[in-house]
């Protein structure tokens, strides 16, 4: 990989100006070069967006690995400010992670998304590598250890972790992994603000100090909530359901319900302050340029600015 790539600013000083709440999106690796393509033309219809900074998932498994990190040098040559590749746990040795992770650093990308990861896809339950990682918190440490200088964010579950007996027992391995020197937390995806809310409020009563950015799922169709909350958990309120199959659920109209609904959610948690919002935009443009969407961000933070 190229050394001599200038380090990224960790994002958690980007977090830190707290006039301009952030906008950051994710991408998932493409399958194949066809897809890579189709990718780069979204990534450069967002740039118009601004985002503060990117991230690209780690495929279930491993089993795209180079393909993120090729994602990654791609959204860096078409002008995209830091870049946050994810990393997991999954079927990888400790030795096989630091080498991952020097790969990472030697490029100059400063920050990266920790996590276990799910199990590989059909398998139902995660079994750690004989010498990997059971949990995120221990990737965080290891990272830290390492490289100092990079900055972790993990993953928050407002509705608990679908293998955790509750939220207080999630809460409390959130906090080991803040402790093992995450910078900050970015959510799964929720469809309700109160939820994140009262998330919030019980991570701070723990002593959970670092932002929490919401993560948001612009929702394009009545099954793909469906497929999404159950992977996930995630509550799917009765109103989004029933004003999408108001409109047959699928479509253009159906789309429109999703794009308003994660607007309006949006703005509300705009305008209680949160440090930023967290668009997973699937590889596509067109919630994340939807008017509603834009002017939700226009709104409180002057387009252009990309600290
Ligand atoms: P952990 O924080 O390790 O938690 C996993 C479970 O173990 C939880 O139930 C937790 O409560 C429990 N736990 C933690 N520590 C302990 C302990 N010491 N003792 C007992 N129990 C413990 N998946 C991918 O495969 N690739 C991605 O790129 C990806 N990106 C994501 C980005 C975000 C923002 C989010 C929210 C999720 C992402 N995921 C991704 C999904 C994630 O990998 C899964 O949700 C996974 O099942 C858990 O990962 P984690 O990092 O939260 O794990």
């Amino acid at each position: 990989m190229h050394a001599m790539h200038r380090p990224e600013i960790p994002i958690i000083d980007l977090i830190r100006n707290p006039e301009h709440p952030l906008l950051s999106l994710e991408f998932f690796p493409p399958k194949d070069e066809k897809g890579m393509g189709q990718l780069k033309k979204v990534a450069q219809q967002l740039l118009v967006t601004h985002p503060n900074f990117v991230t690209c998932t780690w495929g279930a498994g491993g089993s795209t690995h180079r393909r993120t990190l090729t994602v990654c040098e791609m959204l860096q040559t078409i002008g995209f400010p830091p870049i946050m590749p994810h990393l997991t746990c999954v079927g990888e040795s400790r030795l096989a992670l630091g080498n991952i992770a020097a790969e990472i650093y030697n490029h100059g990308f400063r920050n990266i998304m920790t996590l276990r990861g799910d199990p590989p896809r059909g398998e139902s339950t995660f079994v750690m590598h004989p010498n990997g990682f059971k949990y995120a918190s221990e990737l965080v440490l290891f990272l830290k250890n390492r490289y100092p200088d990079v900055c972790c964010g993990v993953a928050g579950y407002p509705e608990a972790h679908p293998e955790s007996e509750s939220v207080e027992e999630d809460i409390r391995h959130l906090k080991e992994k803040v402790e093992a020197g995450a910078s900050f937390i970015t959510t799964q995806l929720f469809f309700d603000n109160a939820l994140y809310f009262s998330f919030v409020d019980r991570c701070r009563n723990k002593g959970i100090d670092v932002p929490i950015i919401p993560g948001l799922l612009p929702a394009i169709s009545l099954k793909q909530v469906e497929r999404f909350t159950n992977m996930c958990g995630a509550l799917f309120p009765e109103k989004l359901a029933a004003n999408m199959r108001k409109v047959g659920g699928e479509g253009e109209a159906a789309q429109q319900v999703g794009i308003k609904w994660c607007a309006d959610q949006i703005n509300e948690l705009l305008d209680s302050g949160v440090p930023g919002i967290h668009l997973y935009v699937l590889n596509r443009s067109n919630a994340a340029l939807a008017p509603a969407v834009m002017d939700c961000f226009s709104r409180k933070r002057p387009l252009g600015i990309i600290s």
